[in-house]
């Protein structure tokens, strides 16, 4: 599970601080150079964690000790409300559209997610009375419609294909059409990844964006890859201008760097987090449970 490693190393650090008088320089530079062990080795971005340090320290040295605290737990407080900024603050909602449908695009390298996570956001949104249209617009992955056929199937929510003959862009518009000719209030197209980011992929994504002119530009992450998340993250952003990003798989064996340095690196939050391939295993995003969580 994601954050167990630098849980259990923030935690001895602020046990060794516990039941000293005030918040000394000393305190702070000895709690800082662990934390930033913690943080590395959970693989958070080099720059984001040498600013994060900083700013910790800034607003700790000196900091007065009101009775019956400490000043590990004046640190951890601190700790707390930057990490918690770190990951964009508050929340960051799903946007909506004035009128209805909300376009939702979904991008990301093959094999992060986007196809399992179309499904669970639609699951999502059906459990707030939504009433979602998925539209399949990866043609390249062999398997991809069905794919999401299926999961349509189990969640009974309707997939609008044309098969894989006709172009992404064709089948997002024809979709965004059946969208609005049956009122759907949301749809979801779940377009092609590649392998690695490239130029053609990059050019199918425009041209599907000024045609349906998304509000959401969701990007799909894999964070068990780490850094590599982050950078993918960078480049889409750079291309496409990205509104939020999923980070998918962190159920799994990751050291969870990425989502404490993707806000940091693109400026652009994280929206939703999946924790398991089954349909209901995606949740919004919330910065300050999540800092709680690593800080155990
Ligand atoms: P796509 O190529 O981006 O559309 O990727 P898929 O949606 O097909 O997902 C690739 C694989 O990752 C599938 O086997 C999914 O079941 C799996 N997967 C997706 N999200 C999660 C997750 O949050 N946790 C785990 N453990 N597996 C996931």
């Amino acid at each position: 599970m994601a954050f167990e490693g630098l849980t259990a190393r923030l935690q001895n650090v602020f046990g060794k601080l516990r039941g000293k008088g005030k918040v000394s320089e000393e305190d702070v530079n000895d709690a800082m150079r662990e934390v930033r062990l913690a943080l590395l080795e959970a693989d958070v971005n080099f720059k984001v964690v040498k600013q994060f340090i900083t700013k910790v320290k800034e607003k700790a040295v000196g900091k007065e000790v009101m009775d019956s605290f400490t000043p590990g737990m004046v640190i951890i407080d601190i700790v707390n409300k930057e990490l918690t900024e770190l990951m964009g603050g508050s929340q960051s909602k799903l946007a909506k559209a004035n009128k209805p449908p909300t376009v939702i695009m979904m991008v990301g390298l093959q094999g992060a997610g986007k196809t399992t996570t179309s499904g669970k956001l639609a699951k999502l949104l059906q459990k707030q009375n939504a009433k979602p249209l998925l539209v399949a617009a990866d043609i390249y992955r062999p398997a991809a419609i069905k794919q999401l056929q299926v999961l349509g199937e189990q969640i009974n929510a309707p997939v609008f294909t044309l098969g894989d003959q006709t172009s992404p862009v064709e089948i997002a518009k024809q979709g965004l059409q059946h969208a609005k000719d049956n009122n759907h209030d949301y749809v979801i197209i779940d377009t092609a990844g590649r392998l690695h980011v490239d130029e053609e992929l990059m050019a199918e994504l425009h041209q599907i964006h000024s045609h349906v002119n998304p509000d959401e530009v969701l990007l799909v992450v894999d964070a068990m890859t780490g850094q590599d998340a982050v950078n993918v993250a960078e480049h889409f952003n750079t291309q496409l201008s990205l509104s939020g990003v999923v980070l998918t798989k962190l159920d799994g064996d990751t050291r969870g760097g990425a989502a404490l340095s993707v806000k940091a690196v693109t400026g652009c939050p994280i929206k939703f987090i999946t924790l398991g391939e089954k349909l209901d295993a995606l949740e919004p995003f919330h910065p300050e449970r999540m800092s709680s969580r690593i800080l155990g």
